[in-house]
């Protein structure tokens, strides 16, 4: 369902992704994991067609990411750095895609209070993103993916400001969510036990390379590479 053939990504002369090959298969549950500055958001923006490969392709439902001038439409996604709505409220912004694609009031009341509920957000619904936390802010913008009910979610590191206890609740319903949906998920973390908990697959990613994709037993049993074996936290 995403297919990236040879992808490049150049910034100011500098590579940062370098050749990549990956297929996400339809109802697959991805993880890239990988360390800080090696490439995961961008790889994640281009597939949402934000930002443009310098090489290569990268084909959505067989159609290039390029030409997709639809966002709204195709994808359901978390930004790392959240990109709420500033002068919606936190239901608002929540509701706003729900709205667009003319989702019943009723319909859009329950599963929001839902969500709202999950990430425990009822207390904060009236206020606006400035009003809030880091933390909270986060949380807003993880509801709001998943108020929206796409066939693809992109998640960047949805969980990383959010403490340990709420981020377990939070981990297992994007887990729940997915099993429900059938959603096809890629999910950016540097966090590996967040990847061996949620991943039907990992890609390990290093200096804008993909250096091993493989289930999560496979990875720890079989690493490829020292850099991998590392990264997982393989007993050496
Ligand atoms: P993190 O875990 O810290 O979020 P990441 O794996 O998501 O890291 P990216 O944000 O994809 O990393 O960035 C990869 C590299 O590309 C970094 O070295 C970064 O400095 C560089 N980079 C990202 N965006 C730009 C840009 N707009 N202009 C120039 N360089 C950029
Ligand atoms: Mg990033």
């Amino acid at each position: 369902i995403i297919q990236l053939k040879g992808v490049t990504k150049i910034f100011k002369k500098t590579t940062i992704i370098n050749s990549m090959n990956l297929e996400v298969n339809e109802g697959e549950f991805l993880v890239l994991l990988g360390p800080s500055g090696c490439g995961k958001s961008t790889t994640l923006r281009m597939m949402a067609g934000l930002e443009k490969a310098s090489g290569g392709e990268i084909l959505i439902n067989g159609k290039s990411a390029d030409k997709n001038n639809d966002f709204e439409n195709s994808f359901a996604m978390v930004f790392q750095d959240y990109a709420l709505y500033p002068n919606m409220t936190v239901y608002q912004n929540l509701e706003y895609a729900l709205k667009v694609h003319k989702v019943p009031k009723n319909e859009r009341e329950n599963r929001l209070n839902k969500i709202l509920d999950t990430l425990n957000l009822l207390d904060y619904k009236d206020r606006l993103p400035g009003e809030l936390s880091g933390g909270q802010k986060q949380r807003v913008a993880l509801g709001r993916g998943m108020a929206k009910k796409s066939n693809i979610f992109l998640l960047d590191e949805p969980l990383s400001n959010i403490d340990v206890q709420l981020r377990e609740k939070a981990r297992d319903e994007i887990q729940s969510m997915h099993d429900e949906r059938h959603q096809t998920i890629v999910y950016v973390t540097h966090d590996q036990l967040e990847a061996m908990s949620l991943g039907d697959r990992i890609a390990i990613m290093n200096d804008g390379i993909i250096q091993m994709i493989d289930a999560p037993d496979n990875i720890y049993n079989n690493p490829v590479n020292l850099f991998v074996a590392e990264f997982v936290g393989v007993p050496q």
